[in-house]
């Protein structure tokens, strides 16, 4: 993998990721495919809203449907048909947040399945196994995310697990080869909760290790979201230049806009995906509910200034009409919109940063997703 810083304004960076898979222009969007699938759209119809790169998660892959299947199709890309880039995380989230009982010791964790009860064990040399057999052209490392609140000297001892961990990851990974050809990369994890002394140590014993990119992790758990942004930026400070920052389940569209202020170039979030199946849309000025009685007979498209194939061809009123009778298309077309929107957003985004013109840009983007909301809510 290469990345390619191309323009900054001010800490805001567009760049070019180039894998074996394909090459992901930055600040980018990654829409989450959980299972081996982004919930309620088709491959091609990511290609056709213009996602570049999308996720999947080890937890739930390995337990279901395990990796010896997925081996057999050439990796998690023959076998989710989908031949562009993809990253995958360690199942480190999952376990802590998922898995029933948990027992985690310098060594690894060991949880039961969410499914069946059966015992599982995650090691920082098992998780790097596990994504060389999924194939995934981004991995990452182990680690454990704290939940917030936590204390100060939790998030100290958590994080020297980390550290130890990220360490162990990078020695697998350097140890073991690629199994279909594409070449694979390892980014490292942040944490620290919402101590900058911790996160700043966090980053720079990562940074020393020499990563191919770097996340930011433990955001966006609950925390104001005043110390996640403050945060971003003392992390993002500390991460070099020439590598890629990855702010893991972030968030809102306000969010990503002002992350990529704080100098972040890619994002993950179930937010597009999950509220689009709950009938929430997001648009230029701000979100919908559908299910709201005003839409009855509201003909405009979800966001007349949207491209996509739900605003081009369909109206609020019938999207709210499918969501009323539960046609499976309603979820569909919010998918398709959400995603499209978020896409749109990140484009929108380089676009400016590429025009030295991010931060006015930023302002008035902000200003008109807040006018939706604000009618919303009286
Ligand atoms: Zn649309």
């Amino acid at each position: 993998m290469r990345f390619t810083l191309q323009h900054t304004d001010g800490a805001a960076r567009a760049g070019l990721l180039q894998t074996d898979r394909g090459s992901v222009e930055t600040p980018v969007f990654m829409p989450v495919g959980t299972q081996g699938s982004v919930k309620a759209i088709e491959p091609r119809e990511l290609r056709e809203v213009g996602a570049q790169i999308i996720l999947g998660n080890t937890y739930h892959l390995y337990l279901r449907p395990g990796v010896e299947l997925i081996e057999k199709t050439g990796g998690l890309h023959g076998f989710v048909g989908w031949n562009g880039p993809m990253l995958t995380d360690s199942g480190g989230y999952q376990v802590f947040s998922l898995s029933d009982l948990r027992g985690i010791d310098p060594d690894g964790v060991h949880f039961k399945s969410h499914h069946d009860g059966s015992v599982h064990r995650f090691t920082p040399e098992s998780v790097v196994d596990i994504q060389r057999s999924l194939g995934s052209d981004i991995m990452m490392v182990l680690d454990e995310c704290p939940p917030y609140p936590c204390d100060e000297e939790y998030a100290e001892r958590s994080n020297q697990l980390t550290l130890k961990w990220a360490a162990r990851c990078l020695d697998r990974f350097s140890a073991t080869t690629a199994k279909y050809g594409a070449g694979q990369s390892l980014f490292a994890i942040v944490q620290g909760s919402v101590y900058g002394r911790i996160r700043e140590t966090s980053a720079r014993a990562l940074v020393s290790l020499d990563f191919d990119g770097y996340a930011i992790g433990g955001l966006s758990v609950g925390e104001p979201v005043s110390d996640m942004y403050a945060m971003t930026e003392l992390c993002a400070a500390l991460l070099p230049a020439q590598k890629p920052r990855y702010l893991m389940g972030v968030g809102t569209p306000q969010n990503l806009l002002e992350s990529i202020g704080r100098g972040i170039d890619m994002f993950d979030c179930v937010l597009p995906t999950r509220n689009g199946r709950n009938a929430m849309v997001f648009t230029r000025r701000g979100r919908l509910n559908l299910r709201n009685a005003k839409f009855t007979d509201d003909l405009a498209p979800v966001d007349p200034e949207c491209g996509c194939y739900a605003c081009r061809n369909f109206s609020r009123a019938y999207l709210r009409h499918l969501f009323k009778a539960r046609e499976i298309l309603g979820l569909q077309l919010a998918t398709i919109h959400n995603l499209s929107f978020y896409l749109w957003l990140m484009n929108a985004a380089r676009d400016a940063i590429l025009g030295d013109r991010f931060g006015a840009w930023k302002e008035s983007a902000l200003r008109d997703l807040a006018s939706e909301d604000q009618a919303e809510a009286h």
